[in-house]
């Protein structure tokens, strides 16, 4: 179920205690249906708050579990007891925390999302809520190997981010999406961790390059604890 898991105490630490929970999913469960989202809620013993995503730079803020589902890449929220998820199979799942206040951030970051910088504005967001020392963890996602481009996308994105420009394995214009995110948070000041893992080529992780309209969705999840 979880690929990667990591636990953040508070600092300062809450009088009732407490810590930040961050996640990526494999591809055990397809987070397009909802008995996926169910046992990853179950799994995680939080509600879990969804977005539509869109390949935009929207940043939706969160108080609690909703029936209404935004249409947003990225969301943000202060409460406890509400998991932040964005879906993914190749695009880049972010997640953004600042233990110090409880402010919690999830972006999703695929070729339109790192051109629109979409984790910058969803640290923007972070801020507004009185996050100020935010760090953040990059899960899996297509790697700048294997996410081949045309030359002229590749000379695009990476005019905008150029990190970006990439070759693949095989000697083609190509996109590290990856590091186009690193780079944007280290220009947010925001360091990040980047959990290892290449959508493409394991299959332990959905993938859409790989397995087209019939790839499943992983999952970036964070929550306070
Ligand atoms: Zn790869």
């Amino acid at each position: 179920m979880f690929a990667f898991r990591e636990s953040v105490d508070l600092d300062p630490a809450p009088r009732d205690g407490g810590r930040v929970e961050v996640a990526f999913t494999d591809a055990s469960l397809d987070l397009r249906h909802d008995d996926g989202v169910a046992a990853l809620e179950r799994a995680a013993g939080v509600a879990i708050a969804r977005l539509h995503q869109v390949h935009g730079d929207a940043v939706a803020i969160v108080d609690g579990p909703s029936a209404a589902v935004p249409t947003a890449d990225g969301q943000v929220t202060a409460s406890r007891g509400v998991g932040l998820m964005v879906r993914v199979a190749d695009c880049v799942p972010v997640v953004l925390a600042d233990a110090a206040v409880g402010v919690l951030g999830a972006a999703h970051a695929g070729r339109r999302g790192v051109e629109l910088d979409v984790v910058t504005r969803t640290v923007e967001r972070m801020r507004e809520l009185g996050a100020t020392e935010v760090r953040g963890w990059i899960g899996p996602h297509v790697c700048g190997r294997c996410y081949e481009v045309p030359a002229a996308m590749r000379d695009e994105v990476a005019a905008a981010v150029p990190a970006t420009y990439a070759e693949t394995s095989w000697g083609t214009p190509a996109l590290d999406l990856g590091a186009g995110v690193v780079a944007q948070l280290a220009a947010a000041g925001v360091p990040a961790s980047v959990v290892p893992g290449c959508t493409l080529e394991d299959p332990t992780f959905h993938s859409y390059r790989r397995d087209g309209d019939a790839a499943g969705r992983f999952a970036g999840l964070v929550w306070l604890a």
